[in-house]
Formats: C-alpha cells, sequence, structure tokens
C-alpha cells in the first residue's frame, strides 16, 4: 500500500512529490495523459524565480522531476480512470491497474477550453490545434496566414510564436481590450505580422467538406456582420477546463469543476489533498502550482504523522 498518491506530474504533483520525498514517504506519481503537464508545451518561462534568462517549460519539468527522483519519487506513467474515496484505504484505478493507498494529493491541472463548434472537432489535428508550441512549425502553416483566437496572456503567447512561421497572424477576439499582461500586450502589438481582429468571434472553421483548414467564418458581436479570413491554421488559445470530472460527486468543487480546499490543501475528504490549477482560477501561475504543491505534500505528511501517533 502507498502512503502518497500525486495524480498530476505538473509543477504542483513534482513539487508536492519532492517535498513528499523529503519527508520519506516514497511517493507515488501518476504523470496522466501529459507528463510535465501543459508547462512542457511552453516555450520559454519567463516568470519562474531564478532564471534571470527564463528557461525552457520542457527543460524546467525535467529538471523538477529529477529532483523528485533524487530523494525517492516514483514516476510512472499512467491515467488515473477512476477513484473510491468512501472507504480507506483509497483505491484508484490507474489503467486497469488498482491502486491502494493512505493519502491522495489531487494536482490533475487543466485541459484546454475548446469553442465547442462541430467544424473545429472535426478539423481537430488538420488545421484546427490547441498548442502553438507543439504544431506551429508544422509545414502546413509555413508562410501561410494563420488565426489565434482569444485574448489572455496564452493567445499573445501563441501569436507572438507563430510570426515565426506564419505569414500573418489574425488575433481573433471577442471584446476590444486584451485581457493579457501588460508586458504581452506591449509585444503583441509591437509585432508587424499580428493583426488583431476585435469583437469578434468565430462561428465556423472552414472547410469539413475538404477535410482542412483553409479559413475562419467570424462574426461580428457588435454589428453582427459575418466575414471569412483565409487561414491555413486555428490556434485556439481561450483557456482552461479543471481536469477534474473523475472526482465529481466525491470532492468538493464549483460549477466549473474547481475544487475547493476546505482549509490549506485538505479538501471534503480526509487524506485527500489538492494542490495547483486544478484548484485555482485565479492565479494560475507555474510558481504558485509550485508553491501549493509544497503545502499539499506538507499537509499530507502532518494528516499521517497524526494517524500514526
Ligand atoms: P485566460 O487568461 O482565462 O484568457 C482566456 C481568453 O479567452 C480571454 O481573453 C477570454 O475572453 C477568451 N475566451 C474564453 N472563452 C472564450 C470563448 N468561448 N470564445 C472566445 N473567447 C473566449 O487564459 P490564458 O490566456 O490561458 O491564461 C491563463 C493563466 O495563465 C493566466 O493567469 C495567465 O496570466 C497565465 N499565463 C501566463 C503566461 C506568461 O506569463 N507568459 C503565458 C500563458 C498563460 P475574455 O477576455 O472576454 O474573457
Amino acid at each position: 500500500m502507498e502512503k502518497v498518491v500525486i495524480i498530476g506530474s505538473g509543477c504542483a504533483g513534482l513539487t508536492a512529490a519532492l517535498y513528499a520525498a523529503r519527508a520519506n514517504l516514497k511517493p507515488l506519481v501518476l504523470t496522466g495523459k501529459q507528463p510535465g503537464g501543459l508547462l512542457t508545451t511552453t516555450t520559454i518561462v519567463e516568470n519562474y524565480p531564478g532564471f534571470p534568462e527564463g528557461i525552457d517549460g520542457y527543460e524546467l519539468m525535467t529538471r523538477l522531476q529529477k529532483q523528485a527522483e533524487r530523494f525517492g519519487a516514483r514516476v510512472q506513467f499512467g491515467t488515473v480512470e477512476a477513484v473510491e474515496f468512501s472507504k480507506e484505504p483509497f483505491t484508484l484505478i490507474v489503467d486497469d491497474e488498482k491502486v491502494e493507498t493512505e493519502t491522495v494529493i489531487i494536482a490533475s491541472g487543466a485541459g484546454h477550453r475548446h469553442l465547442g463548434l462541430e467544424s473545429e472537432h472535426k478539423l481537430e489535428n488538420k488545421g484546427v490545434t490547441y498548442c502553438a508550441t507543439c504544431d506551429g512549425a508544422l509545414p502546413i502553416f509555413r508562410n501561410k496566414p494563420v488565426v489565434v483566437v482569444g485574448g489572455g496572456d496564452s493567445a499573445c503567447e501563441e501569436a507572438m510564436f507563430l510570426t515565426r512561421f506564419a505569414s500573418l497572424v489574425y488575433l481573433i477576439h471577442r471584446r476590444d481590450t486584451l485581457r493579457a499582461s501588460k508586458i504581452m500586450i506591449e509585444r503583441t502589438f509591437a509585432h508587424a505580422k499580428i493583426k488583431p481582429v476585435w469583437n469578434s468571434i468565430v462561428t465556423e472553421v472552414l472547410d469539413v467538406k475538404s477535410d482542412k483548414v483553409v479559413g475562419v467564418r467570424i462574426k461580428n458581436v457588435k454589428t453582427g456582420e459575418e466575414s471569412v479570413n483565409d487561414c491555413a491554421g486555428v490556434f485556439v488559445a481561450i483557456g482552461h477546463i479543471p481536469n477534474t470530472q473523475i472526482f465529481k460527486g466525491m470532492i468538493d468543487m464549483d460549477e466549473a469543476g474547481y475544487i475547493i480546499p476546505k482549509r490549506g490543501s485538505a479538501t471534503n475528504v480526509p487524506g485527500v489533498f489538492v494542490a495547483g490549477v486544478c484548484a485555482d482560477k485565479t492565479y494560475r501561475q507555474a510558481v504558485t502550482a509550485a508553491g501549493l504543491g509544497c503545502a499539499a505534500a506538507m499537509d499530507a505528511e502532518r494528516y499521517l504523522a497524526a494517524r500514526n501517533e
């Protein structure tokens, strides 16, 4: 039986693993489908303390994993399919295998929000993508116009990244001001290849019949006017949805699916703790996720110590 199982291997999960490992708890980290979490799809992380020149997201997560493993954390590729928190020990079903544990730290992060269009779904990976860093350099986007949807830091970052490959980047946003941080807005607007399209939403990705992206139909939400922009790719960067569906009905969460901690990192189930973006819709930074991971590991350690007394 495990003492601590950590669900998720992003900043929160691996920092929890580092602290739990140093407390001699030999934590088992279940990576989920994307080992290292969403940060591995970022190019340069410029706001993680201690790296004045910035650090590649993948490298940061690789280093963090090595650091946790150095103290005894075990990182296992696997996706948790179901959990049973109503009796102890807790049970997790991981790729059809049963794992029993005294405590759980949920650090399952968040996935990309979709526009919810049928054409978007049908053309996913055929020109529609959610990660410029992963797909932006593909030949189909080279020297062609592309579209980024969204108005936050992610959208700006994706747009900036795509200027390396695309001939033009349309930044389509549903309002007339960006939500992104000031520094990102300044960089985005200063780039000659980025063309903002304000007050507009994508209503259809074209063209499902030809099975590839050739453009987007957009609607101006102020005037109702519709138009078509030719493009070879659509990069959707409209935020995230917490990966908490499997805990529904067991762990308290808000209507958007963010877990609501009771006190510190404790959830409504004693012995189940939470850390990172799956419980944080306010800050959502790598460094805050790491801090919350640390807190959850300390809370789990104290819980186990109190039980064994
Ligand atoms: P976000 O800040 O939540 O922004 C999402 C954007 O998508 C908003 O502009 C929103 O429009 C738009 N949007 C949401 N749903 C939409 C829909 N259905 N259709 C069209 N547009 C929609 O998400 P994010 O940009 O992914 O950033 C998440 C967090 O990570 C933030 O805290 C951000 O600071 C951080 N981050 C930081 C960096 C960095 O510092 N380098 C990079 C990436 C992310 P409205 O503005 O109208 O709501």
